[in-house]
């Protein structure tokens, strides 16, 4: 069995070992930060509120069956564009679904 090591145990590292390990290789993931995923210590942002945009939900909850379940079980919430207010590059968009937890 071939056996990967993935560097970094975030989203990117977390995803690509679960499509990993869909393909029958042995995946480490190394992470120096003590424990994988979620709200690290070492994450700047780690105390803000999160927004998952509903095409990324969509794509993880494919590979991930429970995640949008978990993570409302977790305190987030699913809201719809007409309850959010987003903008980028100053400018308002409309009509996005976004799923937002906080700490
Ligand atoms: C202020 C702020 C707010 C944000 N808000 C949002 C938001 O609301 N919604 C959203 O979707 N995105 C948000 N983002 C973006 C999001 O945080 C990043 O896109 C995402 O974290 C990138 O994931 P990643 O796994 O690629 O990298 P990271 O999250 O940076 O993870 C990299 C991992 O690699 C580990 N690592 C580093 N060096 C090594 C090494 N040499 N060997 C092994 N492991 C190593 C690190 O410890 C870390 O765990 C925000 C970003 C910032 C800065």
């Amino acid at each position: 069995m071939r056996h990967v090591v993935v560097l970094g145990g975030n989203i990117a590292g977390l995803t690509a070992a679960r499509v990993l390990s869909q393909a029958s290789v042995r995946v480490t993931i190394v992470e120096p930060d003590g424990h994988s995923g979620g709200l690290r210590n070492g994450v700047p942002q780690r105390q803000q509120l999160h927004a998952l945009l509903d095409m990324g939900r969509t794509q993880l909850d494919r590979m991930f069956p429970r995640l949008t379940r978990d993570l409302v079980a977790d305190g987030a919430s699913l809201a719809s564009g007409e309850e959010i207010e987003m903008y980028t590059a100053g400018r308002a968009s409309s009509g996005c679904r976004a799923m937002n937890w906080s700490a």
